[in-house]
C-alpha cells in the first residue's frame, strides 16, 4: 500500500492536469499553479540502500531538506559511521541534494556507500566528519550523468567522481569555493576536464536561413 503522503501527492498531481483539461470553465491559471506549488513543497520520497549493511529504507524530504522528527532520527541512524556506530546531524544543504537527485532521477534507488565518517584516521578537515558529504551511486544511471548534473546546478559543493570505486562524492561546503575532483590510482586529481565542461554556458541557438529568405 502506497503512503498516506505519497498518495496524496499523486493526487494532487492527477487534479492539477485534470482541472487545467477538463474544467468546464477555465480555471485562473494562479489556481493550477498554487496546486503545482504545492507539489514542489511536499515533503519527497528519498529511495535508500545501504549497500554496506543491504538494508532499503524510504525517507521523506522537503524542499528545505528537512524531514519530520522521527524521520530526521531515522536519517541520522542510516547514514551513522561505519566504524564506531556513532551518529550526527546530517548537513540540511546536503540532504536537500539528495532529495532533488531523488526527484531528479525519479523510481531509482540511491545506493550509499559512506556518509557519516569518524573514525581515526578520517582528516579533521573531512566534510564526513562534519556529516555533510554522501558518497552514493544509482544503479542504471551513469556516474558521470549525475556527476554533471550536480556540478552544474550547485555552487558551494564538492563533486568527486571515482570511476574505479564506482560512486560520486557529493558535499556542502558554505562559504568554501567549489572543489570538484577526479581520484584516480589513489590519487585526487583536482579541475578535471569534466568540470570546465559541465558548467561552459550553451552554445548560442543559431537559426538556419530558409533558401531564399
Ligand atoms: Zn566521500
Amino acid at each position: 500500500m502506497l503512503p498516506l503522503l505519497i498518495k496524496a501527492r499523486l493526487m494532487t498531481t492527477a487534479m492539477a492536469g485534470w482541472t487545467a483539461a477538463a474544467a468546464p470553465v477555465p480555471l485562473p491559471t494562479g489556481q493550477v499553479a498554487l496546486m503545482h506549488e504545492a507539489r514542489s513543497v511536499a515533503p519527497v520520497p528519498v529511495p535508500l540502500y545501504d549497500e554496506n549493511l543491504h538494508v532499503f529504507a524510504t525517507v521523506e524530504i522537503d524542499h528545505l531538506g528537512n524531514s519530520d522528527e522521527e524521520t530526521t532520527k531515522e536519517i541520522r541512524h542510516l547514514f551513522r559511521c561505519r566504524v564506531t556506530n556513532r551518529e550526527r546531524p546530517i548537513a540540511r544543504k546536503s540532504l536537500l541534494m539528495l532529495k532533488d537527485v531523488a526527484e531528479q532521477y525519479e523510481g531509482r534507488t540511491i545506493e550509499f556507500v559512506s556518509v557519516y565518517r569518524v573514525q581515526r584516521g578520517e582528516s579533521i578537515t573531512s566534510p564526513h566528519r562534519d556529516g555533510r558529504a554522501i558518497d552514493f551511486r544509482i544503479r542504471g544511471v551513469q556516474l558521470r550523468t549525475i556527476r554533471d548534473y550536480l556540478w552544474r546546478k550547485y555552487t558551494e559543493v564538492g563533486i568527486g567522481w571515482y570511476p574505479s570505486e564506482q560512486f560520486i562524492h557529493m558535499d556542502t561546503r558554505p562559504t568554501l569555493h567549489d572543489t570538484a575532483w577526479t581520484f584516480l590510482k589513489g590519487k585526487n586529481r583536482y579541475k578535471p576536464y569534466w568540470s570546465e565542461l559541465a558548467r561552459k554556458p550553451p552554445p548560442p541557438v543559431v537559426h538556419a536561413r530558409r533558401p531564399g529568405a
